[in-house]
């Protein structure tokens, strides 16, 4: 399965390190490699405050030593890696994202295949995001075996962790569009419930993905590009004797259930039957303590995808991040010249749901700084390779508008990395640490005086190896 997941990646280990270590020559290298990163600061991503003038010790991959340099000796016959005052951040968790539907402008279910999954889990690992949690697009068995392959390789990749296919009532968003009609299970009745989530647990899923939504708020002319590509009225959605019977077989599998939803009546209702995880912005209104109350007793966790509730208008605003050559650096020419196209920004602008949209907006970010001030488990959630959001730079901006609902950098970057790793019950990602993978980015500025810092990535590094970046880019211009 090798050849599936590393296209054109070249791993440069040597040519990142000063070398000259005399240890026995380019041959032996793999058996034996340290690396002092040194001359740079570090964000540990647990919260804790940033260490300055620090240094790394990486000794086959695992950090063996981490902290202000005065304390860190470099080891004897280590290769030395100058940071040149750059900053260190783990890896970033996405804990709601998706992969492989997008070729160009073409976007659906009929792009899914390992290879364009695997270019998807590519554009992740360029952006440092270190694991993808793909909640509920995922056909087949191809998740599954990319996953597996995945399990103690050391070439450098993005973590994936998959739910499947997700599950919705008969004729269920989002059943509705045509470029995700054949995606979920549809059930209509309890035994199809309960035969779905077995049948997912026979495929060995990590978790499963429902949908609680009737379209009911977005019903009305709806534009995507300029374009009127549905008129969309309300859809059956997923009864609460349904989705009860879903996560009562889920967690007697063992499984949790993450489910999309919209409104907070929903997102009460699907606490109270014992949801793990809400992974969407409420939107219709302003959460309250009965719901902050059920989340926090039940320990429910959280993304709210704010970069994904923007895009229900930004490019009517075309956002100076549009002509980022971060962005561009993994995006099609293609895309991005539809994207800022004026017909279609013109159709943005135009759409009749957009006044409603930027509200839902704004109550989504109140919301989040809400739930979060009150401790819910809060992880970074994108919904990054859904429609017109896009894997790897989606991660880094949901950082930045968490800045802008009200956290301080540090916590967002908290909440990228360890928090989200928690809530993936990951323990060897989401912080650097003694014991831990050296995988971090490195970037020139200080991202907790401007969260935007963390756009302007100089080095990925996986296992304490150099990740060879541009070599990527060829993949990315489907
Ligand atoms: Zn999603």
């Amino acid at each position: 399965m090798n050849r599936v997941w590393l296209p054109g990646i070249v791993l440069l280990l040597a040519a990142a390190c000063g070398g000259g270590d005399g240890n026995g020559g380019a041959e032996e290298v793999p058996e034996d490699v340290v690396v002092y990163f040194e001359n740079g600061n570090v964000i540990i991503g647990d919260g804790s405050p940033m260490i300055e003038d620090a240094a790394i010790v990486v000794d086959n991959g695992v950090i063996t030593a981490i902290g202000p340099r005065s304390e860190i000796a470099h080891p004897p016959g280590a290769d030395r890696y100058d940071m040149s005052e750059h900053t260190a951040i783990p890896f970033l968790i996405n804990v709601h994202g998706h992969v492989g539907y997008r070729r160009n402008n073409d976007f659906g279910s009929h792009n899914y295949t390992p290879e364009n999954a695997q270019v998807d889990l590519n554009r992740y690992l360029y952006y440092g995001v270190g694991a993808v949690a793909v909640r509920g697009t995922d056909l087949g068995d191809t998740a599954m075996q990319i996953r597996d392959a995945q399990a103690g390789s050391e070439t450098p990749h993005t973590r994936i962790y998959t739910s499947g296919r997700g599950i919705t009532a008969a004729r269920g968003f989002p059943s509705d569009r045509d470029e995700l009609s054949d995606v979920p299970i549809q059930v209509s009745n309890e035994t199809e419930a309960r035969q779905a989530v077995a049948d997912l647990a026979a495929m060995n899923v990590d978790f499963v993905k429902i949908w609680v939504d009737d379209n009911r708020q977005i019903s009305g002319q709806v534009f995507r590009g300029g374009e009127r590509v549905n008129n969309f009225s309300s859809v059956p959605k997923l009864s609460a004797a349904l989705y009860a019977a879903i996560i009562d077989e889920a967690h007697q599998s063992g499984l949790t259930v993450a489910a999309h939803v919209r409104s907070l009546a929903d997102a009460k209702a699907l606490v109270a039957a014992g949801v793990d995880g809400i992974i969407h912005s409420i939107r219709d209104q302003a959460v309250d303590p009965e719901l902050i109350d059920a989340m926090l007793e039940n320990d429910v966790f959280f993304t709210p995808t704010l970069a994904r509730h923007q895009i229900e208008f930004v490019y009517c605003d075309q956002p100076d991040w549009l002509r980022e050559s971060f962005l561009r650096e993994s995006v099609s020419g293609a895309v991005i010249s539809r994207l800022t196209n004026s017909a279609v920004v013109r159709g943005y602008c135009e759409n009749l749901n957009e006044p409603t949209r930027r509200q839902e907006f704004a109550r989504a970010m109140e919301n989040f700084k809400t739930l979060y001030d009150a401790g819910v488990r809060v992880g970074l959630g994108t919904d990054s390779g859904a429609a017109e959001t896009f894997p790897g730079y989606f991660e880094h901006l949901e950082m930045e508008l968490m800045v802008e609902a009200g956290l301080t950098p540090m916590e967002a970057i908290h909440v990228g990395a360890a928090r989200s790793a928690e809530i993936l019950g990951m323990d060897d990602l989401g912080a650097l640490a003694v014991g831990l993978p050296g995988n971090f980015i490195i970037v020139p500025e200080d991202p907790t005086a401007d969260i935007s810092a963390s756009r302007n990535i100089a080095e990925v590094f996986f296992r304490g190896e150099r990740v060879e970046r541009s070599s990527m880019m060829v993949d990315f211009s489907n």
